[in-house]
């Protein structure tokens, strides 16, 4: 009965989803707030005045919602966090046909590997990435270059680019996961001019916002490269399943007609209203996301007066582990306090666990049994 293929597919498992009792949930990398006012509002309003609109189908290529975008992205400087790196500005306009949205980063990254990414040569990316990476080079077929990280975990980028000579494409997390650790704007530049300039380079800025230079502004001059975002993380907005990338129009048009093929309509019309008044809230958003930089900031340092090691994160989570206790008991023990936290039981980083930023009140709880 079941189809050949499915039976080579490894999925991805998300962090836990547990109903057994009320946990402290930090194992998704979740945002530790709600969505502002001004989301209920626009998707009430959606509803008490316009319901007809549900009858219909949603606009297929998400017309405003990119505009919306591009003017977010022009506006901001691409990037949330109060930080001064992250402050950088853009020196030209985004418009909206380098803008495709899909249901989730994660589709949209799925219609990546397809249009992009060859079957005749391998993709590099790193050994320690987001872990759907290799998922979607298995479903559609792709060989991954797994590059391991350097001994610190940061990239190594010397290999990553040896291998990117003759590869299919790159794509890697800035800042990685699940390490939270981010290559600097002037090191991106640096691999896209040793890069091959007919294949697509991909940066995956999921956490961005969390105090990161984009690489946004390289769009300017590297038309092969893709930058992929969404509204999971940093805008409060997982329930929801919105991401975006952008890119050079060219690009766009190819994952639209991956789109195409495969599902019309991805944005439905609530998810639209939401993301859309979410963009008018920068000031909300600027103020969560400091909050939750400095939580973390306090919370890595605490936990290294317990003796653990903290990799310093440039994200809303940490990757940590500690001298003699083991990854799995440091999981196991905190979950019997009623908090989730992720253990990848992966050779290599087993002994560490990834923690979400919460709010203070949870980091607090959290620290008690750690
Ligand atoms: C969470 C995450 C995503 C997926 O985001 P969705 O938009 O919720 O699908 C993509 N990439 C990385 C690195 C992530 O951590």
């Amino acid at each position: 009965m079941l189809a050949n293929r499915l039976k080579t597919l490894n999925p991805y498992k998300p962090g836990e989803q547990l109903t057994d009792r009320e946990y402290i949930k930090l194992n998704a990398n979740e945002n530790a707030f709600p969505p502002p006012k001004e989301v209920a509002d626009a998707v009430s309003n959606l509803l008490n005045t316009n319901l007809k609109s549900l009858s219909l189908y949603p606009d297929p290529d998400s017309t405003e919602l990119r505009v919306e975008i591009a003017n977010f992205l022009n506006k901001t400087g691409g990037v949330l966090a109060n930080t001064k790196e992250a402050k950088s500005k853009l020196d030209f306009e985004i418009t909206s046909d380098m803008i495709f949205c899909g249901n989730g980063s994660d589709e949209v990254l799925s219609f990546v590997f397809y249009a992009f990414f060859d079957d005749d040569k391998k993709v590099v990316a790193p050994e320690f990435s987001y872990s759907f990476y290799p998922v979607y080079a298995g479903y559609y077929g792709i060989e991954l270059e797994k590059v391991p990280l350097k001994s610190d975990f940061s990239l190594d980028v010397e290999k990553m680019l040896e291998f990117g000579k003759d590869s299919s494409g790159m794509i890697f997390a800035n800042p990685n996961a699940p390490t939270g650790i981010a290559l600097s704007l002037a090191e991106i530049k640096n691999m896209l001019d040793n890069f091959p300039k007919d294949r697509v380079f991909v940066v995956d800025e999921a956490y961005v916002d969390f105090g990161t230079e984009s690489a946004l502004s390289l769009l300017k001059d590297y038309k092969n490269l893709l930058v992929v975002r969404t509204f999971s993380k940093s805008i409060c907005l997982a329930g929801m399943r919105i991401g975006f990338t952008v890119g050079n129009p060219e690009l766009i048009k190819a994952l639209t007609t991956v789109k195409n093929s495969f599902n019309h309509f991805p944005v439905d019309i609530i998810c639209k209203t939401a993301a859309k008044a979410a963009l008018k809230s920068y000031e909300y958003y600027e103020k969560i996301t400091t909050e939750i930089v400095e939580t973390r900031e306090w919370f890595s340092q605490e936990l290294s007066k317990k003796g653990y090691s903290v990799i310093p994160s440039k994200t809303n989570f940490i990757f940590v582990n500690h001298p003699t206790r083991k990854g799995s008991e440091i999981y196991e023990d905190v979950k019997k306090a009623g908090i989730l936290i992720r253990h990848f039981a992966t050779p290599g980083i087993e002994n560490f666990v990834r923690i979400t930023i919460g709010t203070r009140e949870q980091m607090e709880a959290l620290l008690k049994v750690m």
